[in-house]
Formats: C-alpha cells, sequence, structure tokens
C-alpha cells in the first residue's frame, strides 16, 4: 500500500503524479519548493548575495578562526 505523502510547506496531500523524480518533490508545487527556498534565503543567503567574493573569503577566515584557532 503506497502512503501518500503531505507537501511540507503547506500540508496538502502530494498529487499521484508528484514522485520522488519530480524536480518539486518532496514539495507539492513549485510554489511550495519556492517557499522553502525563501525560508533558506532569509537566514542566509540573502546577506551572501550582498557580498563580494572577497568579503564572503573574508567571512569564511572569520569563522575558521574563531572555530579552528580558538585558544
Ligand atoms: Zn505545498
Amino acid at each position: 500500500m503506497i502512503r501518500s505523502q503531505t507537501c511540507p510547506i503547506c500540508n496538502e496531500e502530494l498529487p499521484p503524479e508528484l514522485t520522488a523524480d519530480s524536480p518539486y518533490f518532496p514539495f507539492c508545487s513549485k510554489r511550495c519548493q519556492l517557499i522553502d527556498l525563501g525560508r533558506w534565503a532569509d537566514g542566509r543567503y540573502a546577506i551572501v548575495d550582498e557580498m563580494t567574493p572577497e568579503q564572503m573569503a573574508e567571512e569564511f577566515d572569520k569563522q575558521n578562526e574563531s572555530g579552528y584557532f580558538e585558544g
């Protein structure tokens, strides 16, 4: 028996034709996929987007320093 899966964004049941092969999986639609992507972007990538590669490298260094070279 196949258990129906629900979209993690809108909790709608996924349409039967939507399988793991779907580009939207595990979301019910592109819309929900984009919403999920947007939530993600909120946290991190929105900021990264405004950075130059040099700034990003600098941030990366800072994080490494505080993590690995502490003490
Ligand atoms: Zn959905």
